[in-house]
Parts: structure tokens; sequence; C-alpha cells
């Protein structure tokens, strides 16, 4: 299931960046008094107990512009309950009730979702209810919950409040046996046109489950004898009223989306080429240690010629060369070019992906490449290689027992992986080595 999301919504100035530091543990969503300068992070992960959740910060996700403030609030509000599962709503203890916080409210109420009241700046606790604590209870969404922000009290109890909403399926694990797939990339591209030709050739689409959001739909469905499961990220925009923040949102979701897959389709406009957006999630799925193939879609407007397929592999090569592993795909979800051939790639990268190799094999293959290639030395010490094991799938890792971490180089390191690539190809997932000091 996706993980829930929670969005902080409040009028400026009440400490909803500050909370978010608190919880994220860092400051990483950037105080920014400049107007027009975004904050950089949004949104985090966060762990609660048994639950991980998303945390989104809405008063980040737009530059502060000079705007009415109204507007802004509005837009804030209809942002997370578009997006949140649970959306924690802060006022400010110190001034009491304002008529923003009463307009927010009374756009929040009409979600229907879990709202959180929260009263931040109630920096002495204990003390008894604060001054303005009563005053709130006119806005009709129950017992605030105070807290302080700054000082980091009561950020638990808002916390056991929060997960208290969450869907109980949210809490359950992933199912094995499927392949999960993202299909991911900037709106436009074409993400929903390859899903529908995916989904509409003899496939039995097994049921609809709506994830813990509306906006993440899972299709689990069947080809012969495999199980998949879509992860659609496409969704919201249709859904949404909202045009500007759209790119950002989806940005979300697809890091969301990520996590959960198994396999991830880039999916490239090929009359756009490789966006900064795209290196982003690409990245985000490399150091997630996903499957990951490149789809460069609506292949049908580029005019061809001998050199335009290699052309365009050397251009996503260079933009993204961590990804060397990933094949690439020219494909066309209008005129269905090559789209036959999209889930027969998924499952081969899912296996590459879940692949272990035998130790001895593994052990001969970094035997002969030593031989062939004499390990790094550093003052007269040579590294050396003394035993290799595969600790782990999904993706691919080895434990590499050395002798001195220091004489192990990232080229020789690399080196080592691709001998392993040339015998096993472990084509479409990243490799990961961890080094073990050995006397
Ligand atoms: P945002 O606009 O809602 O994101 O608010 P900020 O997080 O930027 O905080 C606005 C101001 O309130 C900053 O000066 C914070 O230092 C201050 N602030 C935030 N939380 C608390 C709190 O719990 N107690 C007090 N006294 N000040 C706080
Ligand atoms: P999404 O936002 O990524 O889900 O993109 P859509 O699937 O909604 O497609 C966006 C637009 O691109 C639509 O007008 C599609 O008809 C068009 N489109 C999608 N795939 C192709 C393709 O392969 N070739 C061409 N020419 N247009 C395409």
């Amino acid at each position: 299931m996706a993980k829930p999301v929670v969005a902080v919504v409040g009028r400026p100035n009440v400490g909803k960046s500050t909370l978010f530091n608190r919880i994220a543990g860092k400051r990483i969503s950037i105080v920014e008094d400049e107007p027009g300068v975004t904050r950089d992070r949004i949104y985090t992960e966060v762990e609660w107990l048994d639950w991980k959740f998303t945390l989104i910060d809405t008063g980040g996700i737009e530059p502060e512009s000079q705007e009415l403030i109204p507007a802004q609030m509005r837009r804030q509000a209809e942002l997370a309950m578009e997006t949140a599962d649970v959306i924690v709503f802060m006022v400010d203890g110190r001034d009491g009730l304002t008529s923003s916080d009463r307009e927010v409210a009374s756009m929040l109420r009409k979600s229907h979702k879990p709202i959180v009241l929260t009263l931040n700046k109630v920096d002495n606790p204990g003390q008894g209810p604060s001054e303005h604590f009563y005053e709130f209870y006119e806005l009709g969404l129950g017992e605030p919950i105070e807290i302080s922000s700054a000082l980091a009290l009561g950020i638990g109890d808002l916390l056991d409040e929060v997960v208290e909403h969450f869907p109980d399926h949210a809490k359950l694990e992933e199912d094995d046996e499927k392949i999960k797939v993202a299909i991911i990339g900037k709106p436009n591209v074409g993400k929903s046109s390859i899903i529908n030709r995916i989904l509409g050739e003899n496939r039995v689409i097994v049921s609809d489950i709506a994830g813990t959001t509306r906006d993440a739909i899972d299709t689990p469905f069947t080809d012969g004898e495999d199980h998949y499961v879509l992860i659609d990220t496409a969704g919201i925009r249709r859904r949404s009223r909202i045009k500007e923040n759209i790119e950002k949102y989806s940005v979300i979701r697809s890091f969301t989306a990520v996590e959960r897959a198994d396999v991830c389709l880039l999916v490239i406009d090929a009359a756009e080429g490789v966006t900064e957006q795209d290196k982003k999630i690409a990245g985000y799925s490399h150091e997630n240690g996903k499957g990951m193939i490149i789809v460069v879609n609506k292949w049908d407007v580029i005019e061809k010629d001998n050199h335009t397929m290699n052309k365009f592999i050397k251009m996503i090569r260079d933009e993204l060369s961590y990804l060397e592993y990933a094949p690439i795909m020219f494909v066309s979800a209008l005129t269905g070019q090559r789209m036959n051939t999209i889930l027969d790639k998924v499952k081969y990268v899912a296996n590459q992906n879940a692949m272990r190799i035998p130790t001895g094999s593994l052990n001969e293959i970094i035997g002969e490449a030593t031989l062939l290639n004499q390990p790094p030395s550093d003052k007269g010490k040579r590294l050396k290689i003394f035993y290799a094991t595969q600790a782990t799938v999904k993706p691919p890792t080895f434990i590499l027992f050395i002798n001195d971490k220091e004489l192990m180089h990232f080229s020789y390191q690399r080196y080592i992986e691709n001998r392993i690539r040339e015998n096993y190809g472990f084509e479409g997932t990243p490799i990961r080595f961890i080094l073990r000091e050995k006397a």
C-alpha cells in the first residue's frame, strides 16, 4: 500500500516549517525571508511507531509571493485536501483564533479528511490549557493538541494522534509475488497512454484497489502466468483543478511510487529530452536500488535517419551517466510501436534485480579479474580481495572482504562491477558493494 501522506497547513508564521524541521530532524526546508525563494525540501519521509509516512509542508510548496495571503492559503489548503490522508492544521496559540484560521478551517472541513488541530507556540506546557485554548473549539475540529515546535514539546503526542487516522491497510507488508512497476516522468510525456496500452492488450485487470489516497491508484493485472501491479502516478494531474504546483506534486508522488516499485519505467518525451526532473527521479531510483528502464516515448514525432537512435542513446547516457545499466526503449504509445515488448522487458529487469549468483562463481570471476588487472597499491601495500559473497538482492549487493578499505579505488570497484556484469548481466539494476576489512 502507498505510504500515507500528511500535510501541514496553516496561515503564514504559525510555525509550519519549524515543525517540519523538527520532525525531519534537520533543517531541510530552507526558511527564507526573501520573497520569491522557494523552500527547497517540502516533504520528508517519517517513521513513527510502526508507521511510515510522507510529511509535506504546504507552506513550502509555492514561492512566497506578493499575492494576497488568502489566495495563497486557499491553494495550500486545496493541495493538502487533494493529496493528504491526514491534515495537520496549525494555529498560533499566542495569537489566539484569527479570521484566517476560521477561513482555512472551513475549507478544510469540506474535504472530510481527518484534521488534527494543532496549537503551536505553547512554550510552557504543564500549566493547564494555554490562554487561548478554548477559543479554538469554535472551529468544530475537536480538542486542540498543544505543542511547541521551537522547543520540541508535544510533538510525540501530535504524531500519535496523526497515525491514529491512518487506514489499517497502510501498515500491511507489500505483496512480494507481484512485480511492482512504477511509471514515472513529467506530466504529458505519455504515462497514461502507455498504461492504457499495457492494460489494453489482452490483460486481465484483477481489480481496482485504490491506494491510501485517491491520487495513487494501484492496478493489479496478470499477463499469462505473471502477476504485476501498476503504480500509477499520472492520475493526479487529471483530477487536479490546480495547474500550478502540479509538477511539484507529481514529483512527490513519483518519489513514493519509486520507493514501492521493483522496476521503474522512466518515460521521456522524445521531443523534449532528459529534464532536470527526470534526473532527480532517476537518481532516486538508483539510490533506492530499483530496476530501471528508460522509455523514450513519442518516437513517432521524431524525424529519423540512420543515426537518430544512436544520437539519442548517447545523449541519454551523457545526461544520466549513473544509469548505464538501464536499457533504453524507443516507443510510441500513439502508434503502438514496440509497446508489446515493454512487459517482457519489465519482467526481465525485475528478475535481474532479484538475481542471486553462486558464491563459487562470484569468487572465480573476481579471482580472474584480479589476475587480469592487478589491484591498486599505495606506498607498497596492495589491495587484496580475499573473498566475496552476495549478501542480498533487490538490488544485488556484494560483500567484499579486503585487507584495507583505503586501497579500494572507485575505478577498481567499477572494474569488478563490470566483470560481474559481463558474466551475469544484471541488466537494468544497480549493483552495490559493501567493503569489509579482514586482517
Ligand atoms: P511558517 O510560516 O508557518 O512555516 O512558520 P515558521 O516555521 O517559519 O515560523 C514562524 C516564526 O515562528 C519563526 O520566527 C519561528 O521561530 C517561530 N516559531 C515557530 N514555532 C514556535 C514555537 O513553538 N514557539 C515560539 N515561541 N516560536 C515559534
Ligand atoms: P501523462 O501526463 O504522462 O500521463 O501523458 P498522457 O498519456 O496524458 O499524454 C499526453 C499527451 O501526449 C496526450 O495528448 C497524448 O495523446 C500524447 N501522446 C502520448 N503518447 C504519445 C506518442 O507516443 N506519440 C504522440 N505523438 N503523442 C503521444
